[in-house]
């Protein structure tokens, strides 16, 4: 992403429509992605630390690793949670090795979804949906075997290319303002937009949701899920920090950036996706057929009980992050010196955060193990701990599994569950560490 440079001077006021256009979209790595204003509060600062995606091969272990700073502040005028911008890796997104058919959960989340929209907004085959981040057909294809017309679009090509072998039509492309032109001229214009998990990877937000504007229909729904920043601080859940996350949303500050592109939020559900996430119906502000539904009142007054329009509510976040990492840390160093085994389960990108953030690496955990073939054979990044097939854990028999995607700690708990066979226990770092039974 290149760096945008500030002019020195600046004549118009800080948080105009203007100012944040010209500035693309408050990328300025002092400004607020979301309103321009100046980011100056502190959330978290994580320390420096290697991206968390991206695995290391043998060969690469010899060569030297790229630490970028690791640092969330919150904006104090919109309450947006974001990393301050860094100089982020152009290929950052373009080879990545998540595939979201590799969790059984989220394709269950995933046809769940489709099912209830599809009467709900009365879609057919005159119909377009159109999925930003569409990753590798995981959702649009229960669309297809319904009949419905899609177009995925997705940045990774090599993710994209396992959609368009399974029948979806897919486009190799980062979302904005500009493909969603040249997607509305060409007479594509979407009944439904799902972004699932992407609000988050965007570096430029107010160019992103321009395109969502410009790519929906009048009448058409926009359908978006992000963790929420409320179950966040709430439980600690500080691994969901990492570069490719740029930004962290209370509903209030969601709300705030669709406001600004005459967007409305009209209905909102509580999922229990990635720790507890908020899926978003938004329409264009002037749809008056959309009515605000009482869900939308009770979570922006929940959110006023849990103070997140406070600033004291984000001041406090970094103490209950540091006691995280002193608890894990006593939880291995007892392990260690009873002489216990200790494997990983997942190597999710959260892992990666939460092993390079509380310094654990190959003298706490033997291996990590992933069902996810395009990441076996590699190593964590920073910590170099081999992946494996997760056969391995049969052999190696350990004491204790730690469990990094904790979200999807029950899937797991069931898929490796013979580990108590021989006494082995499963361990879930977040909200607390918890050794269970
Ligand atoms: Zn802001």
């Amino acid at each position: 992403m290149p760096e945008q440079s500030e002019p020195g001077g600046q004549s118009q006021p800080l948080h105009s429509e203007e100012n944040i256009r010209s500035r693309g979209g408050g990328r300025d790595r002092r400004t607020c992605r979301g309103c321009g204003e100046p980011l100056i509060i502190s959330f978290l600062d994580l320390g420096a630390m290697p991206l968390a995606n991206s695995l290391l091969t043998a060969e690469q272990l010899n060569n030297p690793e790229i630490y970028y700073p690791l640092h969330a502040f919150v904006c104090g005028r919109c309450f947006l949670v974001q990393l301050e911008q860094y100089n982020a890796p152009e290929d950052m997104f373009s080879n990545y090795v998540y595939f979201s058919s590799f969790s059984d959960t989220w394709l269950a989340h995933a046809r769940d979804y489709v099912e209830e929209i599809i009467p709900q907004l009365g879609l057919d085959s005159d119909s377009l949906v159109v999925e930003i981040a569409s990753n590798d057909g995981y959702l649009l294809q229960y669309f297809v075997e319904k009949g419905i017309p899609v177009l995925g679009i997705e940045p990774a090509a090599n993710v994209a290319r396992v959609a368009i072998t399974k029948g979806i039509p897919s486009k190799v492309a980062f979302f904005g303002e500009a493909l969603a032109r040249d997607l509305a001229e060409g007479g594509k214009q979407a009944d439904l937009i799902v972004a699932n998990n992407v609000l988050a990877h965007v570096p430029d937000l107010n160019d992103f949701v321009t395109g969502m504007t410009r790519l929906l229909k009048s009448g058409g729904v926009i359908s978006v899920e992000f963790p929420h920043l409320l179950n966040l601080i709430n439980q600690t859940q500080f691994d969901t920090i990492y570069h490719e996350h740029f930004s962290y949303f209370s509903f209030g500050a969601a709300e705030r950036v669709f406001a600004r592109h005459k967007l409305k939020i009209f209905d909102v559900r509580e999922l229990p996706t990635h720790g507890g996430s908020l899926r978003l119906y938004v329409a264009h502000a002037d749809n008056e057929a959309k009515v605000e539904t009482t869900q939308v009142g009770r979570l922006r007054q929940n959110e006023r009980k849990a103070s997140m329009d406070q600033i004291v509510t984000y001041a406090g976040f970094a103490d209950k992050v540091k006691q995280a990492k002193l608890d894990l840390l006593s939880f291995f160093v007892e392990a260690k010196r009873n002489s216990r085994r200790v494997v990983a389960y997942g190597a999710a990108a959260k892992g990666n955060t939460l092993l390079n953030y509380c310094g654990i690496g190959k003298d706490f955990i033997d291996f990590a193990a992933d069902r996810n073939p395009h990441k076996q054979g590699l190593y964590l990044p920073g910590t170099h701990i081999p992946v494996y097939h997760p056969e391995k854990i049969l052999d190696a028999r350990p004491d204790f599994v730690l469990i990094l995607p904790w979200n999807i700690k029950d899937e797991i708990v069931k898929t490796i569950g013979y580990i108590r066979e021989w006494g082995g226990r499963f361990v879930v770092p977040i909200p607390t560490v918890e050794v269970m039974n």
